[in-house]
């Protein structure tokens, strides 16, 4: 059976990589992806549900596993719809939230992040290439930004840092200090890779903002790998 994996995330990868041929991995195509090794891949947006559901239809797909960004909330609206229009088993692959903490602000979107600054901020904006519009009116701050891609604007003053994960505790506490940051913008992504800057943040009194998940339809979710690989071998009985 020939399993849809919709990617974006190192846990999609992995997910594709221990199911090997029968797995079909969906990368958007905003970062160049890794070499793939034993699966097939596809890139590119499958134009909305109806594509999306023809796709599904054309190759035969048995199950689909949405292992996107927690953040990445009209792909799984569109997995949610094609599958349920196609009767298709769905699974939710998603990696834990970072539990809160009562000293972080928490902002329900971007936009309200951005209103949450005080004037003149240094700001960290770890928060990925497309998601900088929100703080771009915001002439007054300093921003650093890092991201794997480049981002098409950038706030009016700053630095950008292109970079991948993982980032130790050092490097994260050397960057801060070193651009003199007293706010970090982040979103609850969750994950090992990047959560060094939290507790970087903590160490020296950064003040954290974190945007909350959006939400997302309802769906069978697990949060790891293995237990992604159980359901699909338990799909195929
Ligand atoms: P989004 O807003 O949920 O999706 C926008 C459109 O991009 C979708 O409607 C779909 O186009 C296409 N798309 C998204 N994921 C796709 C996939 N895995 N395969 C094929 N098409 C896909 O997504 P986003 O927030 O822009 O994120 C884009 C990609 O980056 C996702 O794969 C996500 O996992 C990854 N990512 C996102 C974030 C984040 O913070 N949002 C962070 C890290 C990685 P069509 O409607 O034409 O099918």
């Amino acid at each position: 059976m020939s399993v849809l994996i919709l990617g974006g995330t190192a846990e999609a990868r992995k997910l594709a990589e221990a199911l090997g041929p029968q797995a079909v991995l969906s990368l958007a195509g905003v970062t160049d992806g890794a070499a793939q090794q034993g699966y097939r891949q596809r890139r590119g947006g499958f134009g909305g549900v109806d594509g999306l559901a023809a796709f599904l239809a054309a190759k035969s797909i048995g199950a689909v596993v949405d292992a996107t960004h927690p953040f990445a909330a009209q792909m799984s609206q569109n997995a949610a719809a094609a599958t349920t229009r196609l009767g298709l088993p769905l699974l939710r692959l998603e990696r834990a939230a970072w539990p809160n903490d009562p000293l972080w602000q928490s902002a329900t979107t971007l936009d309200a992040a951005a209103k949450t600054l005080p004037a003149g901020a240094r700001v960290f904006l770890s928060v990925g290439s497309r998601s900088m519009q929100a703080f771009l009116p915001r002439a007054d701050l300093w921003c650093l930004t890092r991201s794997i891609e480049p981002p098409a604007r950038l706030p009016a003053k700053g630095e950008a840092i292109l970079q991948r994960p993982p980032f130790t505790l050092e490097a994260e506490i050397a960057l801060m200090q070193a651009h003199r940051i007293t706010h970090l913008v982040s979103k609850n992504a969750g994950g090992q890779a990047t959560e060094a800057k939290l507790a970087a943040a903590a160490k020296l009194g950064v003040q954290v903002i974190m945007v909350k998940r959006p939400q997302l339809p309802a769906a069978l979710t697990v949060a790891t790998v293995a237990e992604a690989v159980k359901w699909v071998e338990n799909q195929g009985e």
